[in-house]
């Protein structure tokens, strides 16, 4: 039985340009090496198509630069979201450290070497860091999780590895010296003691901007070709970390949570390094 004629003259073009699969390229095989009037038609056209037309060929890489810009701008567009959405994650999570009121926190000695915080619903994070047996609290909560489900009050006991604890103080971020909540000892003269922020990342965010700065004049400045894309490359990085430092911290130099903060600028810096990377590679594509 010889297949259809018309099935294989429909196969012909896809077999052409080698898209057809290994089963119809079989069928066809054998079907042109029996049939003369298959064999004429592939003849014909042969010699109807257009070899190589240059207008034909322009307009299939034009076609391909326009849809490879197309996964482009979909690529970053898709990272650019990303980015977009851990600047509101962030600020969404941001710790608010409350100011000391009586009624957000209290502190008292309820039996020998047990001291106990009393903290209200308005917190709904809090940390407790010792120097020797002194407690230092820090209490917050977040614009998401504005106080507790369950409206209660959180006890929390202060207790110390070793010794028993000697003094409390609550520490508000925000403000100068810390407040003293309890001690062991009765004595007035306490010396005010100071949770300093960190300042880190007002010396990260400075390297970078001379470090975009720099980078951007050297790739202005030199002639070899190597040495001005990889500084082209580093300026950009360091741009978008001053740009990711001043969306997650503003012009605030300091930070209370350093690992967190920094952790955040990075993620972010990244993410629009890579997508602003793409889309300028891609405005080089057009260009072409
Ligand atoms: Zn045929």
């Amino acid at each position: 039985m010889k297949t259809s004629c018309s099935i294989i003259q429909d196969l012909l073009p896809l077999y052409k340009e080698g898209l057809a699969s290994k089963e119809s390229v079989i069928i066809v095989d054998q079907h042109l090496t029996c049939c003369p009037d298959c064999q004429l038609f592939v003849n014909q056209m042969n010699e109807t198509a257009i070899p190589n037309d240059p207008e034909v060929t322009t307009f299939k890489q034009v076609a391909l630069t326009v849809q490879k810009r197309k996964r482009q701008l979909m690529l970053c567009s898709f990272l650019f979201a990303i980015t977009l959405f851990v600047v509101v994650f962030y600020h969404l999570n941001k710790p608010r450290f409350l100011p000391y009121t009586e009624e957000l926190i209290t502190v008292e000695q309820v039996a020998d070497e047990l001291v106990v915080a009393e903290l209200n619903s308005a917190v709904t994070n809090f940390e407790i860091t010792w120097s020797n047996n002194n407690a230092h609290i820090t209490t917050w909560n977040t614009m998401l999780a504005p106080k507790r489900t369950d409206d209660s009050n959180q006890i929390i006991l202060l207790s110390h590895p070793d010794q028993s604890v000697e003094q409390v103080y609550y520490v508000e971020p925000n403000e100068g010296s810390d407040l003293l909540l309890y001690s062991q000892q009765r004595t007035d003269d306490f010396e005010g003691v100071m949770t300093l922020p960190r300042l880190a990342l007002s010396y990260y965010v400075i390297i970078a901007g001379i470090m975009a700065f720099t980078c951007f004049v050297v790739s202005g400045l030199t002639g070899h070709n190597m040495v001005r894309t990889l500084s082209k490359k580093l300026s950009l990085l360091a741009t978008c970390y001053v740009v990711a430092h001043l969306v997650i911290k503003g012009v605030s130099p300091t930070t209370y949570v350093l690992i967190r903060d920094f952790g955040y600028i990075l993620v972010v810096a990244v993410t629009l390094f890579v997508s602003t990377s793409i889309w300028l590679e891609g405005r080089k594509l057009i260009a072409n």
